[in-house]
């Protein structure tokens, strides 16, 4: 098991790791206890995930970095350059007490802790140190929130990658076949075109598109259905893509669905043009929530506008009615808006965007129709 994955920027991650602590420092704790997944991939480049063996970074303030892992696990950091990032590297063997470790390697005892670590060594590292525990979640989404230009240029890969995909679903998605074949064909795409794995594959056909978060089933896909395509997953670099279109075979059975899309597409267009530095992650979920509400459908659109995206799929900021954040260049989210019409069908718009110096970019540039594919 290797848990490097992708290229590894030493200068980008030095500089991660110096922010990290500033910030760090900034929200009044003495370290950062970081485990495996998206925040010590972004800190140290380090895939890979928890175990009931407990590996952690030890970020301190103002100190050195410790890599606290296994020794049996340690062969799967061998990629990570710990000499050039400046991180020690402590192992531990069966026996031994890894908080105690992590005690050692700490000057107070106020700790932010990663805010997926299992709750064993959350628990663990709070019985060893004792002081307080708080989430490391806040202190990192300052950093990961803001993409830079390396961070941007990824998720252009990723989301170039996921519309060769959608630009291909004539190929599979037919009357007469399972959710589940179109969803094995498109998985398998997903990774031919570009990604280590598929996250997640959603075939919503006919009543269950009305199900925001539907994965695939053994549902025949008949003629006159409109069905919801919603696929993604990780590039090498480690950034994820996620993108909405939705298909209809033939002509649409419910007379509604061509006015009620209509909707949606000036939903999510207004959504999008709405965002740019300034205006807040409320306004930009208001743009599309007023027209959809306007029309009648408001009680339809069960969700958030949309959600940040990077090392994770979903991660800060959020789209949301009550975040007054303002936007800043560098962020990037999904723009999905959706209208569910429960038992008949339903629909959902998503691109990734990336707000600019004085506006946004689409990472996703597949057009928004309501795609007419053969029955
Ligand atoms: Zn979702
Ligand atoms: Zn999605
Ligand atoms: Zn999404």
């Amino acid at each position: 098991m290797s848990t490097h994955v992708g290229p590894i920027d030493v200068d980008a991650l030095r500089a991660r790791l110096d922010k990290a602590a500033t910030a760090a420092s900034v929200a009044g704790v003495d370290a950062l206890l970081i485990s495996p997944g998206s925040d010590l991939r972004y800190l140290i480049g380090a895939g890979g995930s928890s175990f009931e063996r407990l590996t952690c970074l030890v970020l301190p303030v103002g100190g050195t970095p410790v890599l606290v892992v296994p020794k049996l696990e340690q062969p799967g950091y061998a990629g990570i350059p710990t000499d050039r990032l400046g991180v020690d590297v402590v192992t531990w063997v069966d026996g031994e007490d890894p908080y105690a470790l992590v005690r050692g390697a700490l000057k107070g005892t106020r700790v932010a802790v990663s805010d997926m670590m299992p709750a064993l060594h959350a628990l663990g590292l709070r019985d060893a140190i004792g002081g307080e525990q708080v989430l490391a979640g806040p202190v990192l989404r300052e950093l990961r929130m803001r993409k830079d230009a390396s961070e941007v240029a990824a998720l252009r890969t990723a989301g170039a990658a996921i519309d060769r995909v959608h630009a291909r679903m004539g190929e599979w998605l037919r009357v007469g076949r399972t959710e589940a074949e179109v969803g094995a064909d498109i998985a398998a795409a997903i990774v031919a075109e570009g990604h280590v794995q598929a996250d997640f594959v959603i075939v919503g056909s006919g009543p269950n598109g009305a199900s925001p978060h539907h994965s695939l089933s053994d549902r025949v896909i008949e003629a006159g259905d409109v069905v919801v395509v919603d696929i993604g997953g990780p590039i090498a670099e480690g950034y994820c893509s996620d993108s909405t279109r939705n298909y209809v075979l033939g002509e649409p059975r419910d007379a509604d669905v061509w006015e009620t899309y209509a909707v949606l597409q000036a939903a999510q267009k207004a959504a999008v043009e709405a965002v740019r530095p300034g205006v807040t992650c409320e306004q930009v979920d208001a743009a599309a929530r007023r027209i959809i509400a306007d029309a009648g459908f408001g009680e339809f659109f069960v969700h958030r506008t949309g959600h940040g995206i990077g090392m994770d799929v979903h991660e800060e900021p959020y789209i949301v009615g009550g975040n007054d954040l303002p936007l800043e260049p560098g962020m990037a989210f999904s723009v999905e808006p959706g209208i569910y019409l429960p038992g008949r069908w339903g629909a959902r718009i998503e691109d990734i965007v990336v707000v600019t110096e004085d506006g946004v970019e689409s990472v996703n540039n597949r057009p928004h129709e309501l795609v007419v594919l053969p029955a």
